[in-house]
């Protein structure tokens, strides 16, 4: 059996936890297994990684911040691989270059294009473990890219279709995929399954716990994730494309983004042709949009008002302002102080009263609703982020049985 295990942050902050995982996929070896081993970097690595940049030069280059940060998970590998070399048991450790995994060119923000799997092969045919590190890849100038944070997952995944793994385990420091977040959630539940969508929705809207890239690619190739806790042996959670029993969950988990940022549009003629030239300019720029509201208000005149991630409030901004003749815009207006909270489940399909039980559960919190969306299975409200965590308690407690 081949067995991809992909390791995150927390499980790798220093010795004690590097010895606990190499003697974990010790285990897994000597049982006969092939193993690949996917490592992020140590602990809060990437973050001072990113602040040291931020010293040195606050619009340091894309190019540049990836070299820097792809040094963290090499740091990883390397001592995994001396920890496992310590214990006596052959293991190598390989980065982006070496294995080769080929990316998109997008600095900060690339996608697997293609992963050459014969080295691995080799170095598991010879009987060692092969430790690689994620997040990072190689573009077609053979510079390095790194995925977009919390891309480890996305390598491991991708790893386990290239090598038609056996088995996809991502290890971390929680017990599984919850309700919601279990630290802004204390009552939060594991679940035992949860659906490729579902899951997508929820890392899409906010919970870390997976990469979202990295369940799109699992549902496209068929890769069935487990994700488990590093620090103990409880069972976890299992990613797949169907589960038992979905018909009678209402609500499967509620997600909060904390990174969300509210652009309004104001002064807009009201004519054909507006929302197309607003959303086609931020399109091409790759800027993607979540929740929009269209308003009319004095003289005949619309607002648009939209969400993005707060990483693209700047380009943003300055794109509508170059363009505001032309969208015969008054005035661009943007706001970094909210955050989405959103609710999935594949049940609400066919249950229109989800909505409703969401707003009522907000309201006798007291909490003020700033803009909606929903999808088939998901429903999204934009409030102040002041607000976010109490509402997540709210709106879970409504939904998921003590
Ligand atoms: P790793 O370094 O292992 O990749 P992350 O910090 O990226 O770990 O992801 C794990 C964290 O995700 C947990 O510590 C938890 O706080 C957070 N999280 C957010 N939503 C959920 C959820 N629905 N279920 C479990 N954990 C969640
Ligand atoms: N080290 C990277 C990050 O902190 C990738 C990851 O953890 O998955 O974002
Ligand atoms: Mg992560």
């Amino acid at each position: 059996m081949l067995v991809v295990k992909k390791f995150g942050g927390t499980s790798v902050a220093d010795k004690e936890r590097i010895f606990n995982v190499a003697k974990r996929c010790a285990e897994d070896y000597k049982s006969g297994n092939d193993v690949v081993v996917v490592l992020s970097a140590m602990g809060k690595t990437t973050d001072h990684l990113i602040e040291m940049a931020k010293d040195i030069n606050p619009n340091a280059s894309k190019r540049e911040m990836d070299m820097l940060l792809a040094t963290g998970e090499q740091t990883s590998v390397a001592l995994m691989a001396m920890a496992f070399g310590a214990m006596g048991i052959p293991a190598i450790s390989l980065n982006a270059f070496q294995v080769v995994m080929h990316t998109t060119k997008k600095y900060g923000n690339a996608r697997f294009k293609r992963i050459d799997s014969e080295r691995i092969h080799n170095e598991l045919d010879d009987r060692k473990i092969v430790i690689i590190t994620g997040f990072q890849g190689i573009n077609k100038y053979d510079d390095i890219t790194t995925l977009g944070r919390g891309g480890s997952d996305t390598t491991a995944v991708a790893l386990a279709a290239a090598l038609h793994a056996d088995a996809c385990e991502i290890y971390t420091d929680v017990d599984g995929i919850y309700t919601a977040d279990p630290r802004i959630v204390p009552k939060a539940k594991k679940l035992e399954e949860i659906t490729y969508d579902e899951m997508l929705e929820l890392a899409t809207l906010g919970a870390k716990v997976l990469h979202n890239r990295s369940v799109e690619m699992a549902k496209k190739y068929g890769v069935q994730l487990v994700v488990r806790s590093s620090l103990n042996e409880t069972e976890g959670t299992v990613v797949k494309e169907e589960v038992e029993g979905m018909e009678s969950m209402l609500v499967s988990g509620v997600a909060v983004d904390k990174n969300a940022a509210r652009i309004a549009v104001i002064g807009l003629q009201n004519q054909p042709g507006i929302a197309f030239k607003i959303f086609n300019l931020l399109a091409k720029k790759n800027i993607n949009v979540d929740v929009i509201l269209q308003s009319i208000g004095r003289d005949d005149k619309k607002d648009i008002s939209f969400t993005i991630s707060r990483d693209d409030v700047e380009e943003a901004v300055a794109l509508l302002e170059q363009n505001k003749a032309r969208l015969t815009a008054e005035r661009i207006e943007s706001d970094a102080t909210v955050a989405k909270v959103s609710v999935v489940g594949a049940g609400m399909q066919s249950n229109p009263g989800v909505a409703a039980a969401m707003f009522e559960a907000l309201f006798n919190a007291g909490i003020n609703i700033r803009m909606i969306a929903t999808s088939e299975i998901r429903i999204t409200v934009l409030l102040d982020e002041v607000d976010a965590d109490y509402a997540m308690r709210a709106v879970h407690d409504k939904f998921i049985p003590e």
